[in-house]
């Protein structure tokens, strides 16, 4: 009887997880948070695709990022099945190719790029050739993606500071800013009346984090502020919708991080870089959801290089195959340099 009991148990804590899972993650569907207010996760490992957001109000739809072009026009047919509605806006939550090398592609369908001012200022900084000066991060990035090749970069051009109001009656979308974390620029949209967060990748929920644009002290910060807002769903930039714990989940590891980093900072590069995979270790015990493992990822080691050189102004030393991996993880973001 006894033996039966630990069965069905085990039985039962196996299937509902496979059943979290299975809802949890449902990648190129789309999914209703609340009437009117959809999630699509985008297919990140095969396209590179960041998750999407749309907002259907009684005259026009607002979309939460741009995605890529292939992301862009993807997306697009989706919202058309549903509504008539015009897309008439669509928000870059940061600058990063998988959230905004779309925007021309929403403009050739009516809509206006939207973002946070700091948005136009990082492109101005990586973005050199579309402001006339050198080749960025977009001519870089064309030689390797096709989708790129019929369209350019568009930046956004209707531009908040600290906050951007969209409300009919029925539904209203704040676009909100709390400072540096992910990107100088990092936009939100929050829906108060249905306590739903789109976070852009200022929360991932996976292991998706990548930092060399922003600075983790501050991202901590800026996670803390937006727990304020008490959302009930968050949909990140990336992996699958959750609850506040994804924003929770999301500022620990960074905490934790830094924290290990912080241990070490007194170290010289070579040692503090020779004890990755003991801080990979440590960290893996409960923080396991932002932590890639695959044996030939160097994400991780990227992650404790950027915040010992947050504490230090130091840098690892240069490894040919890290770089190598480094650009073809960046790549997946849209942000090879
Ligand atoms: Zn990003």
């Amino acid at each position: 009887m006894k033996r039966l009991t630990v069965y069905v148990l085990t039985t039962c804590v196996l299937i509902g997880f496979l059943y979290q899972r299975d809802v949890a993650s449902q990648i190129g569907a789309v999914k209703e948070l609340a009437p009117g207010v959809y999630f699509h996760e985008g297919d990140l490992r095969g396209k590179g695709h960041c998750n999407n957001g749309w907002v259907i109000f009684d005259d026009y739809v607002l979309v939460v990022d741009a995605n890529f072009p292939s992301g862009a026009q993807e997306i697009i047919p989706k919202i058309k099945a549903q509504t008539s509605k015009p897309i008439r806006f669509a928000f870059d939550t940061h600058h990063h190719g998988d959230h905004s090398y779309g925007n021309q592609i929403w403009v050739d369908n009516g809509a206006v790029p939207i973002a946070h001012e700091n948005v136009v200022a990082e492109m101005r900084k990586y973005e050199t050739g579309l402001f006339g000066g050198q080749p960025g991060r977009w001519e870089n990035e064309v030689k390797v993606r096709e989708d790129l090749k019929g369209t350019k970069l568009k930046a956004p051009s209707l531009l908040y500071r600290d906050l951007m109001i969209f409300d009919d009656g029925k539904h209203r979308v704040e676009l909100r800013y709390f400072g540096v974390g992910h990107t100088h620029g990092d936009g939100f949209a929050w829906l108060p009346n249905e306590k739903i967060l789109f976070t852009g990748d200022a929360a991932v929920n996976g292991p998706f984090n990548y930092m060399g644009d922003g600075d983790s002290g501050a991202w901590i910060d800026t996670l803390g502020k937006a727990q304020k807002l008490g959302a009930a769903i968050v949909a990140p930039g990336h992996g699958p919708a959750g609850d506040a714990r994804v924003l929770e989940a999301q500022r620990q590891y960074f905490v934790a991080l830094r924290s290990e980093v912080e241990k070490r900072k007194r170290l010289t590069p070579d040692r503090v870089m020779a004890d990755v995979p003991a801080i990979r270790g440590t960290l893996l015990k409960q923080h396991a959801t932002y932590i890639d493992t695959a044996p030939a990822s160097t994400g991780f080691e990227s992650q404790v290089a950027q915040v010992y050189k947050e504490l230090t102004g130091k840098e690892f030393p240069k490894r040919a195959a890290l770089d190598d991996a480094r650009r073809a993880h960046e790549r997946h973001h849209g942000i090879a340099d």
